[in-house]
Formats: structure tokens, C-alpha cells, sequence
């Protein structure tokens, strides 16, 4: 059956971080835009994160991704004014800037040597500070002893990502782009005059444009039309504390306070692929670590946990690919969708629309694995 809705032009696979993004950025560049998006029982990475505007940590070694990080850390404040403009949804931006805590020498080791490896492959373009015990208490007074020091970047902020998830929807639909929820894309079929027939449990639908944001699903549907979409699911785990008063001005890389007083612990990372809620072991180990990082934490309770896999390809990195068979389709994975949101809204959308990546996007082709792959073997 032909679904008889919407005449789109282009359909964006998924609603999550990304895929609502990409289609705000294109319905404001004239395309009639569908975005069919599978669900509440899909695992959805945007319903679960930590909502950090991070760069400090991106890119040792990989300066590309450092800079589309800054790039998009750069943009956020605009953004955020348009976004709160279109929806009236207030986003609570803080952007002044952010710590990694050190419990030990060795961390405070590492932290230096990662930050030293980004500031050369930047030229020394890397802003940041290394910051011993009282440098750091005097940003962050209610650190415990245990903290040896910290790596603080003005690059970096937070914020609070179900309103940036809310807003991108409202902006979406108020600029004529068609949700619809509960619409699995099961197979995508190129046709011989170019389009694209999706087949969803509701019926098929016709498109001259796909994107693929679809997040761990990407990896199936990415081969349908001649992409690659290599992703590695990672688990992270999170704790929410009832809300205390104000006591942290900065987001931690583990730990932030929310704009309504709740603090936010957790930067786990596992491979185990359940869809077990949480392990509280890993809760343990990460309140352990909250307490010895602010130890007024002690007294407060955990009201909530939970997890959620994040989208990762096997070196971190974003992969934004055009179908070279099938032209008109696009694929979009990656980690960190809150922070690159800008950029999924603006220059990812440039190059959908044009059919043209621009060079700082180059980096980000799948087919760095396998070219790499090649020429190991
Ligand atoms: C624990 C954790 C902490 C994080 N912290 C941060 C952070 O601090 N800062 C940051 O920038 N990022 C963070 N992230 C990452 C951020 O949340 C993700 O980058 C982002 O959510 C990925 O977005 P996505 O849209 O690709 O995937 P998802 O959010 O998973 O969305 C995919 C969407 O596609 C839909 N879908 C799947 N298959 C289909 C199909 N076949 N047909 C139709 N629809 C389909 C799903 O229903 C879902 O809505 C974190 C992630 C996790 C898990």
C-alpha cells in the first residue's frame, strides 16, 4: 500500500538528537521534510544524555573532530537564541566553560598529556588551563580534599537537553516539517528514477531524499542504499540526586547541576549490550567518585537511574557520508548530538542540500575504515 500522506520531498529516518537537527536545518532551507521516527521502545540515545556542550576531551589525535567540537561550541549561543526565539522554550545555555577532576596523580598525568597532544596538533589553539588543588576550589569551593587538580577549558558549557530535544521538534513543526511517530522504517529500496520507497508498518513511502538518523540502527539501514555506517554501542549510565541548592557554577565532565537544582552523576562507559536499566555496581562506583569529588553529596538521595547506548564508530568520530550509488542519500552518526547540534542544523544541512561535503566535514567519511582496513591488509 502507498501511504496517501504527505507529499515529502525528503525523509529523515529518525527524531532523535540528529535526525531532529538535520530536519529543522532542512525545512528552513525550503525542503518539504517527513521525518518518520520509530518510537518509545526504540533505544534512544536522546532521551538519555548527559546534555554537556564538550570539547576539552575531543579530537587527541584527531584534530578534525577537535575542530567541527569548537566549530559547533562556537555557534551554540546563536543558536540557542534562535531556537528560544522560534519556540519560546527556554534552554538554560551556560557556556563558561568546564573541568575534568583529577583523584589522583596519575589522572591529573593523563589529563595534561591528552590536553598537550590536542594543543599541538592545534598549533597551541587549544584554550585551557591545568589547575592545581586551590586553583580548582577556587571555581569549584565545594571540592573534597581526594581532588588532586582538574583541566579546565572556557570551551565548554551544558545545558538542558530535553528542552533543546522539545525545542527542535516545536521549530520543526512550526516551520511546516511533518512528525510521524511509531513509523519503523523496515527496508529502503532505491528506484530506478532515483527516489526511494520506505517500507513502514503503516505503508510505503516515496522520497527523492533520505537521511539516515536513525542512530544504532544506521549499521542495517545504512547498506539498503549503498552506505556504511560502522557503529559501536557504548553504555553509559547516569544517577539524578534530589535537587540541592546551588553549589556547582560549572559542569564537570561527570557531574553538573541542573538548572532546577538536581545534580546529574555519571559518565560510565561499558560494552555489555543489555537492555538491563542499570547495574548498581557501576552506580556505586560513580557515587563513590561524586562524594570524594564534592562531599556535601553524601547526604543527598538518588532519586532516579538509568542508561542508554551511546552512537559511536569504532574511533569516536561523527560519519556523514553522501550514497556515491544512490545519490540522494545521506547517512548521519555520531556521538555528542547535543554539543553538535549547530552544525547538524547548519553546515550538515549545507551539504545535504547542495550534494557537496565542505572540507571540514571530509574527515568524516566512513570511508576512512575502510581504506584503513585496506591497507592493513
Ligand atoms: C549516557 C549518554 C550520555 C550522553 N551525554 C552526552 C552529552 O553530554 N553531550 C552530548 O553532546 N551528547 C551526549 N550523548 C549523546 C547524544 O545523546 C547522542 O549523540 C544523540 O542522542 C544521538 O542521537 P541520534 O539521533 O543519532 O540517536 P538517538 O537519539 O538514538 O535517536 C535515534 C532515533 O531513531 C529512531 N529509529 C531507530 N531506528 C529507526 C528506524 N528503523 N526507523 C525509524 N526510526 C528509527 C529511534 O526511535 C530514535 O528516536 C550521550 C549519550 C548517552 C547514551
Amino acid at each position: 500500500m502507498r501511504h496517501p500522506g504527505t507529499a515529502a520531498d525528503t525523509i529523515v529516518i529518525g527524531g532523535g538528537m540528529v535526525g531532529a537537527s538535520i530536519a529543522l536545518g532542512l525545512v528552513l532551507r525550503g525542503h518539504r521534510v517527513t521525518v518518520l521516527d520509530e518510537g518509545d521502545r526504540a533505544l534512544r540515545a536522546a532521551r538519555a544524555n548527559f546534555a554537556l556542550l564538550w570539547v576539552q576531551s575531543k579530537g587527541a589525535g584527531a584534530p578534525a573532530y577537535f575542530n567541527w567540537s569548537r566549530m559547533a561550541a562556537a555557534a551554540w549561543p546563536d543558536f540557542a537564541r534562535q531556537l528560544e526565539a522560534m519556540t519560546g522554550i527556554v534552554l538554560h545555555l551556560s557556556q563558561r566553560g568546564g573541568l575534568t577532576l583529577a583523584l589522583s596523580g596519575a589522572e591529573m598525568d593523563h589529563l595534561a598529556t591528552r590536553s598537550a597532544r590536542i594543543a599541538c596538533d592545534q598549533g597551541s589553539d587549544f584554550p585551557h588551563e591545568m589547575l592545581d588543588h586551590s586553583q580548582t576550589r577556587a571555581l569549584l569551593p565545594a571540592i573534597g580534599p581526594d581532588v588532586v587538580g582538574a583541566l579546565f577549558s572556557p570551551l565548554d558549557g551544558h545545558l538542558n537537553a530535553l528542552a533543546l530535544f522539545h525545542a527542535l521538534h516545536r521549530a520543526f513543526g512550526r516551520s511546516g516539517g511533518h512528525y510521524v511517530p511509531a513509523s519503523p522504517v523496515r527496508t529502503i529500496t532505491p528506484t530506478k528514477t532515483g527516489t526511494f520507497i520506505l517500507d513502514t508498518p503503516h505503508g510505503y513511502r516515496e522520497c527523492e531524499r533520505v537521511v539516515l538518523a536513525a542512530g544504532l540502527d544506521n549499521t542495517r539501514l545504512a547498506p539498503m542504499v549503498g552506505l556504511h555506517a560502522p557503529i559501536t554501542p557504548q553504555r553509559g549510565q547516569i544517577m539524578v540526586t534530589q535537587r540541592l541548592p546551588p553549589f556547582l557554577d560549572y559542569p564537570t565532565n561527570a557531574l553538573r547541576q541542573t538548572d532546577n537544582g538536581s545534580v546529574l552523576i555519571g559518565n560510565s562507559q561499558d560494552t555489555v549490550m543489555t537492555r538491563q536499566p542499570v547495574d548498581l555496581e557501576i552506580d556505586a562506583v560513580m557515587a563513590d567518585r561524586a562524594i570524594r569529588s564534592f562531599p556535601c553529596l553524601q547526604a543527598a538521595s538518588v532519586v532516579r537511574s538509568w542508561s542508554c547506548f551511546r552512537v559511536k564508530s569504532p574511533d569516536g568520530m561523527p560519519v556523514y557520508d553522501h550514497s556515491t550509488l544512490w545519490p540522494g542519500a545521506f547517512v548521519a552518526s555520531c556521538h555528542s548530538g547535543v554539543t553538535l547540534a549547530p552544525n547538524h542544523t547548519g553546515l550538515v544541512c549545507d551539504a545535504i542540500h547542495t550534494g557537496i561535503i565542505p572540507p571540514i566535514m571530509q574527515a568524516f567519511s566512513a570511508s576512512r575504515f575502510t581504506l584503513t582496513a585496506a591497507s592493513r591488509s
